[in-house]
Order: structure tokens, then C-alpha cells, then sequence
């Protein structure tokens, strides 16, 4: 079989009515008698079509006619379709498609297709003529319920319609049920590629399906990944989180496994291994895995590809709980059979392993840290939180880290999975939803294996705490496709689908680096929950505060509107002649470090507020070296979350900028505004702080 092919028109039929689903229309012999006789029996007027298999967007050729009155229009349209069907390259056909006119309605498409890592993805929207062009539908994965539909339908301006925008409703439970049959259709028939249903004519009660396309081809299975045995979770547990390691491949400094030593000396008991050395480090070294003390909770492995198999399976043989190999010359250089090697021995002792080829784990509470990027070279993190990231790039973990790093904030955990051909992502967040020291995650993705039990585990963890994904490589890509659901339906889409259905906040508006995912971290790790997203935005120097002010509004959050208190408060404070109460505050270039308290405090008292921007110019005179002590004690006594931004590049700037971080209290600049709104909708969501 053709690599994918449309069926015929009397097999679509056949395949859809048994899901329920009906479809308008009977297959005539090409001639005026017999069509002219079935249109007698449908009543006019009709529509006729052809029924190429071939033929993909049939009225881009001329071949559907809509509106057939009588006999004699019947007669012109037959002669026109077979001429233009002619025209387009095609063979006449024996049998024409002939279908009662529908009457007028509301255009819906209900579309399918089979995701090669999340199964089948079911899309509802708007039909007709300019799917591509009005792209107004929404996606979702597996088997969908009632609610899902009405999620997903609520997500579409179609939706809105359907449910009487303008006019009177129209029958949404049609479009539900159709959509939950495709659903079972796609997942009991993993052959049929792609569906489109469009248009589904809607009315106030019922539907009428004019026009059905289905391709079929080779079956795409999305393997069913069972639960993670609770053995396994434990190996991969200890190896995240070990009392005791033993590092395989353990050197001098300006060795890898120098320097992995060195950044791993605060585990409680560390074991380093080399044939070679007596002493690495004023630790007493041991010359194989069998001299040691005790089975150590995580193997971490330096050493090269072929040597770190053996010494895998050694590790495994002496009780060793659960490991990290390090080592490149794998998968990523063409030596999959190493890495399916590792896979084996893994599942024959029930040893969890993270990589090989990757950065490995940093966990601040035992003292881990298996990146070997020399000390100097890059920050280091000791004070934990509960920040955990996850990242499929060791690069971008370590871009993070330094981020943070720079801006004085804590971390928690940070795994690197580099190829993964043992524990994948899901599996890391498995273990850090269930971890206790954890409150929030973010992760950096790039591709997954297993779309379903990325899914499934997803949905568990974000109902205990927020995970925040960015990802790279969703943009271009996209695959030859026959239907309109295929192509609005990209890889892209599966994903966004994916992280709704899960919980996950995807940010899909990213700058062009991961600082936005570490300014939310930020911003939800060193304040109080905001109830709401009321904000206000207090300013030394006007024109900061407009331009934030604008943001605010433009990424969804509003601003406040203050009490009179407030007002009052603000006028007596900035002694101006009348009731002063506009949001953005600006408190004038002659503003001190007791007025710009004092407005603050005023402002976090205001229940109309649910959070606070300061912009401030700490260049302007009587702003004092005093503020940063002062604001640093403020913030301690604040109960909505504050964020402050000093504006401008100078030396005095960058100085109180980096003075304010030490003390714990972290400043921003770009990209902040974007990073705000969405710490507040996790607020919301959660209701707590993290
Ligand atoms: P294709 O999508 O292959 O071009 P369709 O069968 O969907 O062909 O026909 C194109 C358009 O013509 C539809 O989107 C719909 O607006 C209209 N149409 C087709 N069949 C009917 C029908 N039986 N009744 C009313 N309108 C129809
Ligand atoms: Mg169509």
C-alpha cells in the first residue's frame, strides 16, 4: 500500500456509520437516468460530486456542483463535472457522487489524525471552505470525553457560536458526540491516518455531513508505557538523591572526574574509584567497585562508553541502587547498540539509570553535583529551595543555573537526561511531583519519547504543583499532509494539547532565551501569593511606569483601580491639590526613600490590590544609599507580591542591583512583565505561595 491513500467513498460511509457518525449521499451510475432518478428519490435540489479516490480537495477542480434544481440543471451539471474532472488529468468515472442540498447551516469540521508520539489527536472548529486560512480550531488527545469536547469547543470562536453568539444555539451535543466517535474510531483503527469531516453542517437540531475524507496507511502504534514499576521509581530515587555515592572514574583536578570529585565532596560518604590512584584529593581511592565499604545509593560513571557498560553491570552486581553515566561515545555517535546494552542490564537488575551523554544531577539538600564544568567557569548553587528543573539539554541546565545564579536565587534539584535511553523525562518529574522538598518545576524540552506517559504523569503531578514547560524545536518541520486536520494539526499542536490536557504551563511566547522561565521561578520562589491579577504600578519617573502600565494590560492582567483611602492616602503623601488616583502612581522626580516607602505601603494595604511593579530611577538625588536596606526590610512585612525593577544601565545601577540580590531580594528587568501574569494564574490556580 501507498504510503497514504484516501479510501473510497462507500468505505468512509461504512467506516463512519459504524461510530454513528452518518454520511449524506449515495454512489450513482454516471449517466442522467440513473442520477436523475435518485435525485427523485432524495428530491431536489441536489449536489453532485465526484468520487475519485484520487482526487483530494474535490471543488478545487470544479467537481462538486451545489444547487441542482431539475432534470435539466442535473443533465449541465453531469456534462460539466465529467469535462473538468477531464480537464484536472483524470480518468471519467463510472459513478458519481450524488447528495441531497443541504440546507444552510453553521460550517463545523471534526478532524483526526495519529500523532506519532501522542496516538490520536482529535481537532473541533470551524469548517468550510477556509479551514487553513481562519485556523480556528482546538486539539485534543486520546479517547475524549463529553468534557473534553466542550473544553476544546470553548477554546474556538465556532464554539462561541454553537452556543449562540448572536442567534439561537445550535446542537452542540451532535458536535460532542461525533467528535468523542472519532475519537474511539482512531484509537480501535490505528491504519486510518487522517479524517476530516468537514464541513458537518450544524443546525438547532442535528447535522448533516456532507463531506467525509478519510486516509488510510501504514498503522502508527503509540505504545501503551505501564505504570513506573514502584522497585524502579526507588532505584531512580537514590540515584536523585543519594546519602552516599561512589564515582567511577574519579581523577586529579583538571581531570572530568577531578572535577565531578571536587563538586561532589559535600555527599555524606563519597567513594572515589580508579585502578590507577591511591589518593584522589586526600580520599582514599579505591581500585574497583568491589573493594567498597558498603553498596553506594548512586553510581556516577566518567569513565569512557565501552568500559562504563561493564563497569554498569559490575555497579548493578554489587547492590549499587541507581546511576548516573556521564560518559558520551553512545547513541549520539551512532552507538545505539551501548545505550540498548545499558537498557538491558537496567531491566535485568532493576537498576534505574539517568543518561549516558549527559550533565547529570544537582541536588543541593545531599550535596550532589555531577556537572563537570570546572568550579571557576561556572556558578555554583549551595543554598537550596524548592525549585526543581528538569532539562533535556545539559547546555541550557547550565545556561539556567548561571542565570539564577546571577541573580542570587536558590535551587532545589536540576537533572540533565541527556540521551535518556533509560529514565526519560517523565520519569524525573514522576519523582519530583512525589518529592516533598520540591514546590515548583520547570523543565526544557526538546522532544519526548512517550507522549502518553508524559501525559499521564503530568496530570498527576500538576494537580499537586505547578510545572512550567519551555521547549525548543516546534517551530517548521511540518510533514506532507492530505487533510485539513493534518495540517493544522502539527506536531506543534499535539504538544499545546498535551500541556493543556496535563495542567503544564507551556510558554510558548518565549524571548530568545530561558530567562523567562527563571524570572517566574523567581517571582513565585520570594513572594506571597497575589489573589487576583489586579496590579499597580508605582513609578519614580513617569514614563517607566506607562510603559509598564501598558504591559500589564496587554498581557492579560489589569490594573488596579484603588481604594479612596488609597487616594486620600496618596494625595496627603505626594501633597498634591487634588484627589490623586491614578494607577500608574508616579511619584515625581524629587521622590525619597521615605515616599517611595510610604507609597508602597499605602498601595499593599489596598484590598483593590493584588500585587505591586515599582519602577524606580535610583539615579534621581534623593533616593538615598540607604533605599536598598530599607526596601529589603519593607518586603519583609509586604503581603502581596512586590516586584522592582531599578530602570537604567548605569554603574549605580548594576551596584544596587547586585547588592539587592545578595540580601536574598531579587530585582528585574526584562523580561519581567510576561513572567509576572503568569505567577499569577499559577496563585490562582494553587492558592498558595511556593
Ligand atoms: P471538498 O472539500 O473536497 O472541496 P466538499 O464536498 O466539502 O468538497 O464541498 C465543498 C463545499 O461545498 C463544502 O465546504 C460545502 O460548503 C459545500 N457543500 C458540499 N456538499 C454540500 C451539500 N450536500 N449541501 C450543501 N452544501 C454542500
Ligand atoms: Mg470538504
Amino acid at each position: 500500500m501507498a504510503d497514504r491513500k484516501q479510501i473510497s467513498f462507500y468505505d468512509a460511509k461504512t467506516l463512519l456509520e459504524k461510530y454513528n457518525i452518518k454520511v449524506s449521499g449515495e454512489l450513482c451510475t454516471n449517466n442522467i437516468d440513473a442520477l436523475s432518478d435518485a435525485a427523485e428519490r432524495v428530491g431536489y435540489p441536489v449536489v453532485l460530486k465526484t468520487n475519485s479516490e484520487e482526487i483530494v480537495h474535490k471543488s478545487d477542480i470544479g467537481a462538486v456542483i451545489l444547487n441542482i434544481k431539475n432534470r435539466e440543471e442535473l443533465g449541465n451539471a453531469i456534462n460539466k463535472i465529467n469535462e473538468n474532472i477531464k480537464k484536472a488529468g483524470y480518468e471519467m468515472q463510472k459513478e458519481l457522487l450524488l447528495q441531497k442540498m443541504a440546507a444552510p447551516g453553521f460550517e463545523i469540521l471534526v478532524g483526526a489524525h495519529q500523532d506519532p508520539v501522542f496516538g490520536p489527536l482529535i481537532i473541533v472548529g470551524s469548517g468550510g471552505k477556509y479551514v487553513e486560512l481562519l485556523k480556528d480550531s482546538a486539539p485534543a488527545i486520546g479517547l475524549l470525553t463529553e468534557e473534553d469536547v466542550t473544553e476544546m469547543l470553548s477554546l474556538t470562536k465556532a464554539g462561541k457560536i454553537i452556543d449562540g453568539y448572536r442567534g439561537e444555539p445550535l446542537d452542540k451535543k451532535v458536535i460532542i458526540s461525533i467528535a468523542m466517535n472519532i475519537s474511539r474510531l482512531m484509537a480501535e483503527n490505528r491504519d486510518i491516518l487522517e479524517i476530516d469531516l468537514n464541513p458537518i453542517v450544524l443546525y438547532k437540531d442535528g447535522f448533516s455531513l456532507v463531506d467525509a475524507r478519510i486516509i488510510k496507511g501504514n498503522p502508527v502504534f503509540v505504545e501503551a508505557v505501564p505504570e513506573i514499576p514502584q522497585q524502579r521509581k526507588n532505584s531512580l530515587n537514590k540515584a536523585l538523591n543519594p546519602e552516599s555515592a561512589v564515582i567511577i572514574g574519579a581523577s586529579h583536578p583538571g581531570k572530568m572526574g577531578g572535577i565531578i570529585f571536587k563538586n561532589c565532596l559535600r555527599i555524606k560518604k563519597l567513594y572515589p574509584v580508579n585502578p590507577k590512584l591511591d589518593y584522589i584529593q586526600g580520599v582514599k581511592c579505591y581500585k574497583s567497585l568491589k573493594e567498597l565499604p558498603e553498596p553506594p545509593d548512586a553510581g556516577i560513571f566518567i569513565i569512557n562508553a565501552e568500559a562504563a557498560v561493564p563497569a554498569f553491570e559490575e555497579f548493578c552486581k554489587i547492590g549499587g541502587k541507581g546511576a548516573i553515566i556521564l560518559s558520551d561515545g553512545f547513541a549520539e555517535v551512532g552507538r545505539k547498540d551501548l545505550d540498548d546494552k545499558l537498557f538491558e542490564l537496567s531491566g535485568k537488575y532493576g537498576v534505574a539509570y539517568i543518561g549516558p551523554n549527559c550533565l547529570g544531577v544537582i541536588n543541593n539538600f545531599t550535596g550532589l553535583n555531577s556537572f563537570f564544568i570546572p568550579e571557576h567557569r561556572t556558578s555554583i548553587i549551595e543554598k537550596p529551595n524548592g525549585i526543581g528543573i528538569i532539562s533535556q539539554s545539559g547546555g541550557i541546565g547550565m545556561e539556567i543555573i548561571e542565570m539564577m545564579e546571577s541573580d542570587n536565587m536558590r535551587l532545589g534539584k536540576l537533572v540533565s537526561i541527556g540521551n535518556a535511553s533509560g529514565v526519560g523525562i517523565a520519569e524525573i518529574l514522576d519523582n519530583m511531583g512525589e518529592d516533598p522538598d520540591i514546590s515548583v518545576i520547570g523543565i526544557y524540552l526538546e522532544g519526548i519519547k512517550n507522549g502518553r506517559q508524559f501525559l499521564d504523569i503530568g496530570k498527576k503531578v500538576t494537580k499537586k504543583k505547578p510545572v512550567l514547560i519551555i521547549k525548543g524545536g516546534t517551530g517548521g518541520g511540518a510533514e506532507a499532509t492530505m487533510s485539513h486536520t493534518a495540517s493544522l494539526a502539527g506536531n506543534a499542536e499535539a504538544f499545546k494539547a498535551c500541556c493543556r490536557q496535563a495542567g503544564f504551563y507551556f510558554i510558548e511566547t518565549m524571548t530568545e532565551d530561558p530567562k523567562i522561565l527563571v524570572n517566574i521561578l523567581s517571582l513565585l520562589t520570594t513572594n506571597p501569593m497575589a489573589a487576583g491579577n489586579r496590579v499597580a504600578v508605582v513609578s519614580v519617573g513617569g514614563g517607566a511606569g506607562i510603559l509598564l502600565a501598558d504591559q500589564v494590560t496587554d498581557s492579560g492582567m489589569n490594573l488596579a483601580v484603588f481604594s479612596e483611602e488609597t487616594k486620600h492616602a496618596l494625595r496627603d503623601l505626594i501633597k498634591a491639590k487634588k484627589i490623586f488616583g491614578a494607577n500608574p502612581v508616579d511619584l515625581l522626580g524629587d521622590c525619597d526613600d521615605d515616599r517611595l516607602l510610604e507609597a508602597i505601603k499605602i498601595i499593599d494595604k489596598d484590598p483593590n490590590v493584588d500585587g505591586i511593579i515599582t519602577a524606580i530611577y535610583l539615579q534621581v538625588p534623593y533616593l538615598s544609599e540607604y533605599l536598598p536596606d530599607r526596601l529589603v526590610d519593607l518586603k519583609k512585612s509586604l503581603t502581596k507580591p512586590m516586584l522592582v525593577s531599578p530602570r537604567g544601565f548605569s554603574e549605580h545601577v548594576f551596584n544596587t542591583r547586585k547588592y539587592l540580590n545578595k540580601k536574598d531580594f531579587p530585582t528585574y528587568t526584562i523580561p519581567m512583565i510576561q513572567p509576572m501574569s503568569i505567577a499569577f494564574k499559577i496563585w490562582k490556580q494553587y492558592g498558595r505561595a511556593f
